[in-house]
């Protein structure tokens, strides 16, 4: 999926079939794809080389096999993971987070992360079911399709992350030698996601914040000032004012048209909170009715799994982006549902302009 580059497998081949292989984005910086055990596939893990040895931004989903992926990565690069001095992790989502305390345990190498998502790992260690349940009662969904979507999770034990070493803020510049990093506090997908900005080589390493296909989710709102749609769309233009050459993102590919992606964002978030205005000015309507709304189809008819969960949660954060602007107000229920405020007209001009 690579588009330049050079592009090599472990053993120096070119790599065959959808899957990219380790590929040089700049002289001694790597992108090196860490397998998923589902959908989208692969992170990629990006490595900066040094005369210290390598560092890495992100560290890959915490499996057998993609610690295999990134041993044998570094070895192709003749390093080791035992050298690694320093993990620079985007945000606490375990594909991202989750191998960085073994790198650790192998390297010695610190591990850093935004304070906020410090914080948000332990979110993983409560049980997925109660988090899911609460997230559907919420959006006022059936008992029904409560039960259904609990039954599709099946058991899964919480996830217990060990905490990172070191904390990193906005604009804040970790030590990697002969690189000229400043992270970015970018919150949106969780609280505290991290960008990387290296200006020597106009880079911009994007975690999961600018993915160049997929529009990624937000955090769920946890209270009545949590925006994360407002925090998110407020980081896009300073992001775009920098005119990165490159923007390196952890999913997917890398691509060079920052200005062209934010636009299609921006798009596509400004016609889903319309959908959400309209709503909400024909009658209250619950997260769970709204997210039916939001797909093609007009209904979540079908929809199971992540996916359900992802579109539930979509909901939820427009109808706080909304409450945040003065639109839309929070009713307690039974269903907890939404009405519109009186600004809500005075808004809605703004979303129709994108
Ligand atoms: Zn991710």
């Amino acid at each position: 999926m690579s588009r330049d580059g050079d592009r090599l497998s472990g053993t120096g081949r070119p790599v065959k079939g959808g899957r990219p292989g380790l590929t040089r984005v700049r002289p001694g910086l790597w992108s090196l794809p860490i397998p998923l055990p589902g959908p989208p596939g692969h992170v990629l893990v990006y490595v900066l080389e040094t005369d210290a040895g390598p560092y890495l931004v992100d560290a890959g989903w915490d499996t057998e096999e993609g610690w295999g992926a990134l041993a044998a990565g570094l070895k192709a690069l003749g390093t080791r993971v035992e050298d690694v001095r320093g993990v620079l992790v985007t945000h606490s989502h375990l594909d991202h987070y989750g191998l960085a305390p073994r790198i650790r345990e192998a390297s010695g190498a610190w591990v850093a992360l935004h304070a906020l998502d410090a914080v948000g790992l332990s979110q993983f260690r409560s049980d997925p079911a109660l988090r899911l349940a609460a997230l559907l009662r919420r959006a006022g969904a059936p008992e029904e399709a409560v039960t259904r979507a609990l039954d599709d999770l099946g058991r899964r034990p919480g996830v217990d992350a060990a905490l990172p070493d070191r904390h990193l803020a906005d604009r804040e510049r970790p030590e990697v030698p002969g690189w000229d990093l400043t992270a970015l506090w970018t919150p949106g997908h969780t609280p505290g996601h991290l960008c990387f900005w290296e200006p020597r080589h106009r880079v911009l390493l994007a975690g999961d914040h600018l993915l160049p296909r997929t529009t990624v989710g937000m955090y769920e709102p946890r209270d009545d000032n949590d925006d994360p749609l407002g925090d998110y769309l407020g980081t896009l233009e300073p992001l775009v004012s920098m005119e990165p050459d490159l923007v390196l993102p952890a999913h997917e590919h890398h691509y060079a048209d920052l200005a062209t992606r934010v636009g299609e964002l921006r798009h596509g978030h400004a016609t889903r909170t319309a959908v959400a205005a309209s709503a909400l000015r024909e009658g209250p309507v619950t997260a769970w009715r709204l997210a039916g709304r939001l797909r093609r189809s007009g209904t979540l008819e079908g929809l199971r799994g992540f996916p359900l969960r992802a579109t539930v949660s979509r909901a939820l954060v427009i109808l706080a982006h909304l409450r945040r602007l003065g639109a839309a107000r929070e009713v307690p229920g039974p269903p907890p549902h939404w009405k519109a405020t009186r600004r809500l007209e005075q808004c809605e001009a703004g979303f129709f302009n994108g």
